[in-house]
């Protein structure tokens, strides 16, 4: 399921289908007792087309399509029950619902367009209606526009500000509040998806992992907070060597990862490469003077060291590892016998 789909959609439109669905077979039988019958069996078949809803709503992975498919006839269906010159006056109380309904399930720019539309027909009708009858006097219309614009304009703010809290929550949960890069929240969904993307086109995803060199020995020498700054250089150097469309995450205390879609072996070792170049470039100052440091680069290739997180994973920390192993300050993108005596 995607984080960014409002969690409570799906329970709304399955509890509304359920409510339609129940008082689709009640009016069915109050209209067909008046005489109603087109009013009665466009209900009772608004009944069975919610049930009918109901079970592709519980597993569909297009909720926006069948909330559609559903929301527009029943707001028709309520059109056509309102303009029934027979039907009982106070089938307008219904109206109130657009609002709530259609901001619950669509959000806040679908909701503000289908909303208006669906009212101002509701408003044509109630005035066609009564025409010359005692509710067309200013104070009656004012009556039922002036609370129906008062239910309309807490729907909309109450849905702006649930969407802006959600998105601000999302941004907290999924950024690392030092350096403003991706954390591992949205990690394997991020990589398996690319995956998936360059594979239909017949290409793979680069995936390096990189470790900060000796960083502690920053932290002691510097303090703290000079350490925090060279991860947020580190961060800018990253940035400034890969494309758009790509994505750099901090995976751990100075541990980055950076994917790279539709790369092969050789672009991503030459991506790790001009990183670790960037890197190693005296850059970085404390109190004007310059804090060398370097990192350890591992680059897994999609396809060959495998197709999920947790291979890709595996296959660029081994490497990683191997890059350190081997001396730090250099990029491994195969499977090498490390025999170099490891410098600490
Ligand atoms: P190696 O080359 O083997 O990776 O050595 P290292 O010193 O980089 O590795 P080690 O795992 O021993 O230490 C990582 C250090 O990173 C420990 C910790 O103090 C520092 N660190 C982790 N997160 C942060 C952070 O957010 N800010 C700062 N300033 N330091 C951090
Ligand atoms: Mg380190
Ligand atoms: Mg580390």
């Amino acid at each position: 399921m995607s984080f960014h789909e409002p969690l409570h959609r799906r329970k709304v439109l399955k509890v509304l289908l359920l409510i339609t669905a129940v008082s689709g077979v009640i009016f069915f039988i109050l209209n067909f007792q008046r005489g109603l019958y087109p009013l009665a069996f466009t209900e009772l078949a608004a009944s069975a087309y919610s049930l009918a809803c109901y079970r592709s709503v519980s597993v569909t992975s297009n909720l926006k399509a069948w909330t559609l498919a559903y929301l527009i006839p029943f707001l028709t269906v309520m059109m056509f029950a309102l303009a029934q010159p027979r039907a009982s006056d106070t089938v307008f109380v219904w109206v109130l619902l657009i609002p709530q309904i259609t901001y619950l399930l669509v959000g806040v720019s679908l909701g503000f367009a289908i909303t208006a539309f669906y009212l101002a027909i509701a408003l044509i009708i109630f005035i066609y209606r009564y025409l010359g009858g005692d509710t067309t006097q200013p104070v009656s219309i004012a009556n039922v526009v002036l609370c129906t614009l008062a239910v309309w304009s807490f729907a909309h703010l109450y849905e702006q500000g649930r969407a802006r809290y959600n998105r601000r929550l999302l941004q907290i949960a999924e950024r690392d509040p030092l350096t403003g890069l991706l954390n591992r929240m949205r990690l394997a969904e991020i990589v398996e998806t690319e995956i998936r993307n360059s594979a239909a086109r017949g290409q793979s995803v680069a995936f390096i992992l990189l470790d900060l060199d000796h960083f502690k020995q920053i932290n002691d020498a510097y303090g703290h907070p000079a350490g925090d700054n060279a991860l947020i250089y580190v961060t800018e150097k990253l940035q400034s060597v890969i494309r758009k469309t790509d994505y750099i995450f901090r995976v751990g205390g100075e541990e980055f990862c950076i994917l790279l879609p539709g790369a092969d072996r050789l672009s991503g070792s030459d991506v790790a490469e001009n990183a670790r170049r960037a890197l190693e470039g005296n850059g970085f100052f404390v109190d004007g003077e310059a804090v060398p440091f370097t990192a350890s680069f591992g680059v897994a290739v999609s396809g060959c060291d495998g197709s999920n997180l947790i291979d890709l994973y595996h296959a660029a920390d081994q490497r990683m590892y191997a890059a350190k192993y081997a001396g730090r300050n250099r990029v491994v993108f195969d499977d090498v016998e490390v025999t170099e005596t490891p410098v600490f």
